[in-house]
């Protein structure tokens, strides 16, 4: 089914508690990665939704069947196609603040204990009806729960330059973003100081099946 021109996230109309969306990143057309998560929050702040483990995911795969990042001379010009995984080992909260280029997400143990913050780089959010749109650049962060941080797959931004991946201007705005995002996590803002680390879903809510107008 084709989706409606997205819109930015931010303003109303806002998805009610225990809607199921997909979250997807990736270009239009192209192969992408996109889960089915339940909201737990939207509004003007941003939206934030849950990852139960073992989520049906649709994923991007290398054509040559070899892992993402078996090998790094190719890791961005190779053929992609579409692939299924499950999201495994952790359940995660997702928090995307409006405008950010950056989302956070809370990892949790399957026993509900919370072992640190990744902010994973991205375009600001758009949407429609049921789904949120964005897509990933390569750097990441990780903080642990006594907030001490760090920078994820820096490597890997070098090597997306080098292969074309990006643009010397891209780069330097997802470093701006890096340290956007730093600067919020060393003043220990929102949503860090926002209590997420404590967040339990609704036992209700389950594993969603990935729906089949996913795109
Ligand atoms: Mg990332």
């Amino acid at each position: 089914m084709p989706h409606l021109t997205p819109r930015p996230s931010g303003t109303p109309p806002y998805w009610e508690p225990g809607t199921r969306i997909v979250w997807r990143y990736g270009e239009p057309d192209a192969p992408h990665f996109a889960g089915t998560l339940t909201v737990v929050r939207d509004d003007a702040d941003g939206l934030v939704a849950w990852l139960a483990r073992d989520t049906p995911m649709l994923v991007v795969e290398r054509a040559d069947g070899r892992p993402g990042r078996s090998d790094p001379a190719t890791m961005f010009t190779a053929e992609r196609v579409q692939g299924t995984a499950r999201w495994q080992g952790y359940d995660v909260l997702r928090v995307a603040p409006t405008g950010r280029a950056w989302s956070v997400w809370v990892f949790f143990t399957p026993e509900g204990e919370h072992v640190g913050w990744y902010v994973n780089l991205e375009d600001p959010h758009r949407r429609d009806a049921g789904t949120v749109y964005s897509s990933d650049h390569v750097l990441d962060l990780w903080v642990e729960p006594d907030r001490t941080r760090e920078r994820k797959d820096e490597d890997e931004l070098v090597l997306a330059l080098e292969q074309g991946r990006y643009t010397e201007e891209e780069v330097r705005r997802i470093e701006r973003a890096a340290r956007e995002a730093e600067a919020v996590i060393d003043a220990w803002g929102p949503p860090f100081c926002d209590g997420w680390e404590d967040f339990r879903p609704d036992p209700r809510w389950g594993v969603p099946e990935l729906p089949p107008d996913a795109h």
